[in-house]
């Protein structure tokens, strides 16, 4: 039982999300981030199979044939697009991938880079999270606007870095959603407010 190594690996990485959340302005998603996997039925397992360089629910999947610590996980997790797995309309493919709210595709967007940063160590480069979504591109059952999304947001990482891509996330992507989330239940946004004016004064 490594249950100490496994304490450690799995608070880092929440603190390495926390963080990051925090700076495109997620402040609950941070706080909220993975808390399932301190319930016994997720920490026993990561303590059982700790990898340390990869997630013990890959381990739990190879020794027992399902890794129960995952399908725990998955299910309580909006920012893994695994939960949002289920039957579409069409009755040929049984089961398909919902489109995911913003706020969790860029939480899940964040969720990657902390894990390679946790396991790549010192030699983690801004390009990794991409070659790792690349490397099972066209396997994910993923709502296309979703994957498309994800997809933007680690090539844009991978070419203009951390700095810029946050603050195009926090700037455009969260607030356009917020704008558009408000004037669908009819709330004035700032957005909408300056429009008004502008209007006004030009009237
Ligand atoms: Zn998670």
């Amino acid at each position: 039982m490594k249950a100490v190594q496994h304490f450690c690996t799995i608070t880092r990485h929440k603190i390495l999300v926390m963080k990051e959340c925090f700076q495109v302005g997620l402040y609950k998603q941070g706080l909220l981030h993975d808390l399932s996997k301190y319930s016994w039925t997720e920490f026993r397992v990561g303590c059982k199979y700790y990898q340390g360089d990869r997630s013990p629910n890959n381990a739990e999947r190879e020794k027992t044939g399902c890794s129960l610590a995952w399908l725990h996980h998955k299910g309580r997790n909006k920012h893994h697009y695994e939960y949002w797995i289920d039957y579409g309309d069409n009755k040929d493919a049984a089961m398909t991938g919902m489109k995911m709210p913003v706020r969790y595709v860029v939480e899940m967007f964040l969720d990657r880079i902390a894990a390679s940063k946790i396991y790549k160590g010192a030699a983690y480069r801004d390009t990794d999270p991409l070659a790792y979504f690349l490397g099972g591109k066209g396997q994910y059952l993923m709502h296309p606007e979703t994957e498309e999304l994800l997809e933007k947001l680690l090539r844009m990482l991978a070419e203009k870095g951390e700095e810029e891509t946050f603050r195009y996330v926090r700037h455009d992507i969260l607030r356009r959603d917020k704008n558009k989330k408000a004037s669908v239940e009819g709330i004035e946004t700032t957005t909408d407010a300056k429009i008004r004016d502008e209007q006004s004064s030009h009237a």
